[in-house]
């Protein structure tokens, strides 16, 4: 067991391997995201800002949920959500779809054999919206 300190709050917690937030952050951080998911049900235009500020969760959350691949951006072009090798923009996870079989080529055969993985929740990106998220509380 290693002793890391949480993603979320800095307090160092024992992790069971690839637990990166305390047990009180991933609770509140499930919380989280099934409001999301309930506010993208109600809003399927929703954009991260329209988001971050109705649910008052910071966009640097959301980015984290995009790039564990829960969430998925619609737009294809959306310089929100950048590949961590090449830079192109990406929708959802952390590498472009060339990157991610670079690094994962190994592992090809499992992946073409799962297809039952479930869509992530879909989200807008607008960038023009951006002065939102400046604006006091
Ligand atoms: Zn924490
Ligand atoms: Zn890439």
């Amino acid at each position: 067991m290693d002793v890391i300190c949480c993603e979320q709050c800095g307090k160092l917690f024992n992790s069971m391997g690839f637990f990166r937030l305390c047990p009180v952050c991933t609770e509140r951080d499930e919380k989280d995201f099934s409001m999301i998911k309930e506010y993208l049900s109600e809003h399927p235009l929703a954009k991260i800002f329209d988001v971050a500020n109705d649910l008052s969760i910071p966009i640097k959350q959301i980015k984290r949920y995009l790039k564990e691949s829960r969430l998925e951006i619609i737009e294809q072009n959306n310089r929100f959500l950048l590949c961590e090798d090449c830079g192109k923009p990406i929708r959802t996870g952390r590498y472009c779809d060339e990157c991610y079989r670079k690094h994962h080529r190994y592992l090809n055969t499992y992946y073409v054999g799962n297809t039952s993985k479930k869509y992530p929740s879909r989200i807008n990106f607008t960038s023009n919206n951006k002065e939102t998220i400046a604006s006091p509380r």
